[in-house]
């Protein structure tokens, strides 16, 4: 045998680097099911049955082509459960020549592959990940000498070096940015088309039961599992959001709304991430769409920023900070993460909302997760750590190259400022405007102190006065802190003695010692 490549359970493409040189005729394919994979936190229940699905419909593709795959089964006999006992029992059983393997997603198992080489004793060859449409090498570039790394301007370079909605030189329509368009209120009477649902089939089956045998005390559920496990369902979902909800995802793309989490979000994150969809294909269907006269401007344009800067974005502040990003907590915020993240028992309806979405379907759209979830973490002052690791826990599209820098810089504000120009702060007025769930709430929004005040509201004030000289020097942030300072003293006083009391009565709860209900 010659050469044995490794595929991890996020690189399940047709054309990842790994497999660029495969000669189906003496290479094989290591393929693992381990336990460390799935519990290095403790992922939702979903998210194993996706990744463990995903990988054993890879494994029957790859079949399919004619490649010998030594797939390790969770179950099987002598599993070691970690990827370097599987890599190095492999090489003691196939004695291969080489190794060839794609780069990891995460700095943890990047590091742990880097000594492979020694601990094997043959040629560990660690290829790029080319998937991504900036190279670690490339943002490297772009970031080099900047004061400031917005993604704005990164995006722009991608869209021109890309030629994604572009007229020559210029942006399509004369500008490379419609969010101004996108923050509308949805009408109670729109209903948004719903997404395909793919029902689980013979192995996701047998998955599910795995996964309730061995991670039952994990968060979440496995009821209605119904995410894309293969490339055509992928493509499925791909083409059925572009044709049904894509128009309108622009328009709509910040409201919230009680029991419809995906609104006209396009629930592909959990295939991009673990490699059943290509994110060019996806930018590039959009963009078709347009010319079309099938989607407009602003949703097309929203909806490739999201990907071909956010995406790409996030990932290159990662590998470009990591591992000093992991330890950030510039606002030095050490509260612990209260116990209602897990159960969703608060009467907070539009926390109550958002977490019951996440432990159901292991997926909240983006404006829960950073103006709900994020924005109260934020508020309270909960300790970054703790947070990380619930959103590393609770989501199904979630690998930590995309959730830290979204939770501690875009969220948090732990990187002090590194990824954005300013804290995402906001009270209750603006989850009023932006969603229905306050009209169901036991607290009344419009209330700042007193019996029923919302917490949103005392929690910003507080936030604000308690970060004010932080705050002050940051011009985005100057108009809060000026109202702050005319408001009447005893007022400011009600309002921060109020949150004291309030953040002084959460329950809290160790994470990792989840045993929570489904
Ligand atoms: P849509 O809203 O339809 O957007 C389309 C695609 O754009 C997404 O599938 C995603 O790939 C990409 N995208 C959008 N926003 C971002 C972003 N800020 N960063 C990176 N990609 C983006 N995304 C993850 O994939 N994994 C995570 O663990 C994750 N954690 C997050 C934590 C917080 C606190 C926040 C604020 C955002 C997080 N995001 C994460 C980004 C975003 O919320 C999800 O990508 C999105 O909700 C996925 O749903 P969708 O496919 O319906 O996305
Ligand atoms: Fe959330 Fe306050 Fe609205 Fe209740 S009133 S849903 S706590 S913002």
């Amino acid at each position: 045998m010659q050469t044995l490549r490794m595929i991890l359970g996020d690189q399940l493409t047709d054309s990842i680097a790994a497999l660029d040189d495969l000669d189906p005729a003496h290479d094989r394919v290591l393929m693992a099911e381990v336990r460390d994979e799935c519990t290095y936190v403790r992922h939702h229940k979903k998210k194993i049955v996706l990744v463990l699905s995903a990988m054993r419909h890879f494994a029957d593709r790859l079949r399919a082509r004619g490649v010998t795959v030594e797939y390790v089964a969770f179950d099987d006999a002598g599993n070691t459960h970690s990827l370097r006992g599987e890599m190095l029992r492999a090489v003691r059983r196939l004695k291969p020549k080489r190794i060839v393997v794609t780069e990891a997603g995460e700095w943890r198992l990047m590091q742990d592959m880097i000594g492979w080489q020694e601990a094997a004793g043959l040629p560990v060859e660690i290829v790029g990940d080319t998937r991504f449409l900036c190279s670690h090498g490339q943002f490297r570039h772009w970031a080099e000498g900047r004061r400031e790394l917005r993604m704005e301007f990164f995006y722009r370079e991608m869209r021109r070096r890309h030629g994604v909605l572009m007229e020559g030189d210029a942006p399509a329509g004369g500008r490379w940015n419609f969010d101004a368009e996108n923050r509308k209120r949805m009408p109670r009477d729109m209903q948004p088309p719903l997404p395909p649902q793919f029902q689980p089939d013979a192995i996701t089956a047998s998955v599910i039961q795995l996964v309730e045998r061995e991670f039952g005390s994990h968060f979440g559920t496995t009821a209605h599992f119904d995410l894309p496990v293969t490339h055509e369902q992928a493509m499925l979902a791909l083409d059925h959001f572009v044709s049904e909800r894509l128009a309108s995802f622009g328009d709509w793309q910040d409201f919230m709304r009680t029991g419809d989490p995906v609104l006209f979000h396009a629930l592909i994150s959990t295939s991009m991430n673990c490699g059943l969809l290509d994110p060019l294909v996806a930018c590039r269907a959009a963009e078709q769409a347009w010319a079309d006269g099938g989607a407009p401007l602003n949703a097309v344009e929203g909806f490739i920023r999201q990907i071909l800067g956010w995406r790409e974005y996030v990932r290159g502040i990662y590998w470009l900070r990591m591992p000093e990003y992991g330890e950030g907590n510039a606002l030095e915020a050490r509260r612990a993460l209260p116990w209602f993240y897990w159960s969703a028992e608060t009467k907070m309806n539009c926390m109550a909302q958002a977490i019951g979405d996440t432990r159901k379907n292991a997926y909240a759209h983006h404006i829960q997760r950073l103006m709900i979830t994020g924005n109260f973490a934020l508020l309270a002052g909960l300790d970054p750590d703790q947070v990380d690791e619930w959103y590393m826990i609770v989501y199904a599209d979630a690998y930590q190259w995309v959730e830290m820098p979204n939770v501690r810089g875009m969220a948090l504000f732990a990187d002090g400022g590194v990824m954005g120009s300013k804290p995402y702060a906001a009270s209750g007025a603006y989850i009023n405007r932006m969603s229905d769930y306050c009209a169901g709430c036991a607290y009344d929004v419009k209330r700042a102190t007193g019996d029923g005040a919302c917490p949103f509201n005392f929690l910003y004030w507080d936030f604000i006065a308690r970060h004010r000289q932080r705050l002050e020097a940051n011009h985005r942030m100057a108009m809060p802190v000026r109202t702050l300072s005319k408001m009447d003293p005893g007022r400011v006083e009600a309002m921060r003695s109020q949150a004291a009391d309030f953040l002084s009565s959460l329950n809290s709860a160790s994470p990792g010692a989840v045993a929570s209900p489904s």
